[in-house]
C-alpha cells in the first residue's frame, strides 16, 4: 500500500509549534484516535486531497456545512462576483434581509432572525435571549449534546470533551454553569423531575433535536413532542439547536421534520455554505427583546457579512429549488446503514449502525445507542484501529468515535460502495 504522509507531518510539526495542540479545533489534532493528522491541500466534491497527494472519500463535510459537496461552482461563482463589490460593509446590505426572508419563508417557526459569525455565538445569543424574554436564568441541556463552546453550556457537551474523558472545561468558573442543569436525552421523566425542582426558575430547554455530537442519537416517538408539552406547562421556552439538523433534515429542519414548533432555534454550519455563519431566530415576540429593539444586547462587527451571506444564500437557494437533493441523500443514507447492516451481519459484528436521512454514526458497541450512557459504552480503541485503516485505504471520517458521518449531495453509490467494501476488508480481518 502507498499511503505516506510525509508532507502532513512536515507541516503538522510546524503547526504544533505555533497553535496549541498544532490546530484551530481541537478535534482535528486526530487525539482521540491517537495518530497523527493528515493536512488538506483542496477538496472537490466528496473528495478530500492532502498534502501528499492521497485522496479521500470525505465523510465530514467540514462537520456539516458542505451538504452539496466541496467547492461547489456555483457557490464559488456568486462569492467571487460579490467579492468585487465588496468584502464588508459595517452596515446595512439587501443581501442580509434577503437572507432572513429566506430562511423566514423556508421555516414555519421562524418569524425573524439574526445573523452571527458561528453556531456557538448563536446558542450563546439565543440562550440570553431566552434568559432576557422570560426572566428566568436556569436553563436544562441534555448529557451528550454539544452547543458550541460558550462557558455555560461546556457542560457533559459532547464529542469532543467525551472522548477526552473530560466533561467540563479548565476555565469556566462554577458561577458559569451552577444555572445549567443536565437532564438525559430521550428521557423526559429527567426532565420532568428539574422541572420540579426549581419551579418557575427554567428559562429554556436546548436540545439537538437530533443528538449528532455523541455520534447520532435519534430521538424516540414522542421525545421532542413531550418536551414542547412541558415547556408549555411551565413557561419555558424550548430551543432547538439545529446547527446540524438545520437545512440537512429536509428544507424545513427538524422542527419541520418532526413537526415539532420550538420557540427559537440556532443555525450554523449548512447555512453559510463553507462560510463561518450562524444565525438565531424564532418567534418575533421573544426575538423582540433583542438590541436595539429590546434590552438584550448581541452584536457582531462582521456579523451578515455580504461574501458569507451570498453563499449561504446560494447554498440554501439551490436545496430549496431542488428538493430532490433530500430524497437522494435519504435514500443513500439508508442505502449505507443497510448495507453495514449487511457488513456487520457478515463479519458477526454486534455493532450499531444508527442514523437518519444523510447523519449516521457505526458505533462499536453492542448495546442500542439511545443516550449519552449508552454511547459512552462504545470501544474507542477498537474505532481508533478502525479510524486508521480506513484512512489508509481513502476514507476521511470524523476521528472520534462519537463524531457524525455525513453525507452530501456529492457522494453517490460508487463512493459508499468503495467505502463498504474497505469496510469489509477491515472489519472482517480482526
Ligand atoms: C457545531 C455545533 C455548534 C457550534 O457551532 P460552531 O460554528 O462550531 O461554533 C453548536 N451546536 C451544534 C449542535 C453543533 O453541532
Amino acid at each position: 500500500m502507498t499511503f505516506t504522509t510525509t508532507k502532513s507531518k512536515e507541516i503538522f510539526q510546524r503547526a504544533v509549534k505555533v497553535m496549541p495542540g498544532g490546530v484551530n479545533s481541537p478535534v482535528r489534532a486526530f487525539g482521540p484516535v491517537g495518530c497523527e493528522p493528515v493536512c488538506i491541500e483542496h477538496a472537490k466534491g466528496a473528495y478530500l486531497y492532502d498534502e501528499d497527494g492521497n485522496s479521500y472519500i470525505d465523510y465530514i463535510g467540514s462537520w456539516g456545512p458542505m451538504i452539496l459537496g466541496h467547492n461547489d461552482s456555483r457557490i464559488v461563482e456568486a462569492m467571487k462576483k460579490q467579492m468585487e463589490r465588496g468584502i464588508s460593509y459595517g452596515a446595512i446590505a439587501k443581501l442580509e434581509v434577503e437572507m432572513a426572508e429566506l430562511m423566514v419563508s423556508l421555516v414555519p417557526a421562524l418569524e425573524m432572525v439574526r445573523m452571527v459569525n458561528s453556531g456557538t455565538e448563536a446558542v450563546m445569543s439565543a440562550i440570553r435571549t431566552a434568559r432576557g424574554f422570560t426572566g428566568k436564568n436556569k436553563i436544562i441541556k441534555f448529557a451528550g449534546c454539544y452547543h458550541g463552546h460558550s462557558d455555560s453550556l461546556l457542560v457533559k457537551a459532547g464529542s469532543g470533551a467525551m472522548t477526552a474523558g473530560v466533561p467540563d472545561s479548565g476555565g469556566v468558573p462554577e458561577g458559569c454553569v451552577q444555572d445549567t442543569l443536565t437532564a438525559n436525552y430521550n428521557d423526559l421523566e429527567s426532565v420532568e423531575a428539574l422541572f420540579e425542582h426549581n419551579k418557575n426558575q427554567i428559562a429554556c430547554v436546548i436540545v439537538e433535536p437530533i443528538a449528532a455530537n455523541m455520534g447520532v442519537v435519534l430521538p424516540k416517538e414522542g421525545f421532542l413532542q413531550g418536551l414542547r408539552k412541558l415547556c408549555d406547562e411551565n413557561q419555558a421556552l424550548l430551543i432547538f439547536d439545529e446547527v446540524i439538523t438545520g437545512f440537512r433534515l429536509g428544507i424545513h429542519g427538524a422542527s419541520g421534520y418532526y413537526k415539532v414548533k420550538p420557540d427559537l432555534i440556532t443555525y450554523g454550519k449548512i447555512i453559510g455554505g463553507g462560510m463561518p455563519v450562524g444565525a438565531y431566530g424564532g418567534r418575533k415576540d421573544v426575538m423582540s427583546v433583542v438590541a436595539p429593539l429590546g434590552q438584550v444586547y448581541q452584536a457582531g462587527t462582521l456579523s451578515g457579512n455580504p461574501v458569507a451571506m451570498v453563499a449561504g444564500i446560494t447554498q440554501l437557494t439551490i436545496l430549496s429549488e431542488h428538493p430532490q437533493i433530500y430524497a437522494t441523500l435519504k435514500e443513500l443514507g439508508d442505502y449505507f446503514r443497510e448495507s453495514v447492516r449487511g457488513v456487520l451481519q457478515e463479519t458477526k459484528l454486534p455493532f450499531q449502525i444508527v442514523g437518519e436521512g444523510s447523519l449516521s454514526c457505526l458505533y462499536f458497541t453492542k448495546e442500542p445507542v439511545i443516550d449519552y450512557a449508552t454511547a459512552k459504552t462504545a470501544d474507542t480503541k477498537a474505532f481508533a484501529t478502525y479510524f486508521k485503516q480506513m484512512l489508509e485505504r481513502g476514507n476521511y471520517f470524523g476521528p472520534s468515535q462519537f463524531e457524525a458521518i455525513f453525507l452530501s449531495a456529492a457522494h453517490t453509490k460508487k463512493e459508499l460502495d468503495k467505502t463498504l467494501a474497505d469496510m469489509k476488508e477491515v472489519l472482517g480481518a480482526k
